[in-house]
């Protein structure tokens, strides 16, 4: 599999037409990532409604992976709950490092990123709107 492979025409659209980009203007959660090996830099916001991710954006500027990964994350992850967005993230975690496993249709367009394991330097790319996503949410923790 070379590096063009990799590109699939997923990612690329997801890249070009970016789903949910832009700032919530009054986030419940928002958090800033960088990935200083790719200079990636992504602001994930969402909105909570009880306990439900009700909205979710993204903003910044990156290499394609880490924006298309940014653009099917909130996608995926509106209308899930704070638990089922932590989960989906580390299923995807588990994917792009090459874990095995059925990641069927609870990941969506995601699986396009899946050959993202075959080059390491990329996984950072694809993980940072990831992370983000749960620095942010992790700043309701203690609410509970
Ligand atoms: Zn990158």
């Amino acid at each position: 599999m070379s590096l063009d492979e990799l590109f699939t025409e997923i990612i690329l659209d997801h890249y070009q037409h970016p789903h949910n980009h832009g700032l919530i203007p009054n986030p419940t959660f928002s958090s800033r990532g960088y990935n200083e090996s790719c200079g990636d830099d992504i602001q994930v916001s969402v909105l909570i409604r009880d306990g439900v991710i009700a909205d979710a954006k993204f903003s910044g500027a990156g290499c394609s992976i880490s924006q298309a990964s940014a653009s099917i994350m909130t996608d995926l992850i509106k209308g899930k709950t704070v638990d089922e967005a932590r989960q989906i993230a580390g299923r995807f975690y588990e994917m792009v490092k090459g874990t095995e496993g059925d990641y069927g249709e609870e990941m969506g367009d995601a699986i396009s990123l899946q050959g993202v394991s075959k080059f390491p330097v990329r996984v950072k790319c694809a993980t940072l709107a990831w992370h983000t996503l749960e620095e942010a949410l992790a700043k309701g923790d203690h609410e509970r």
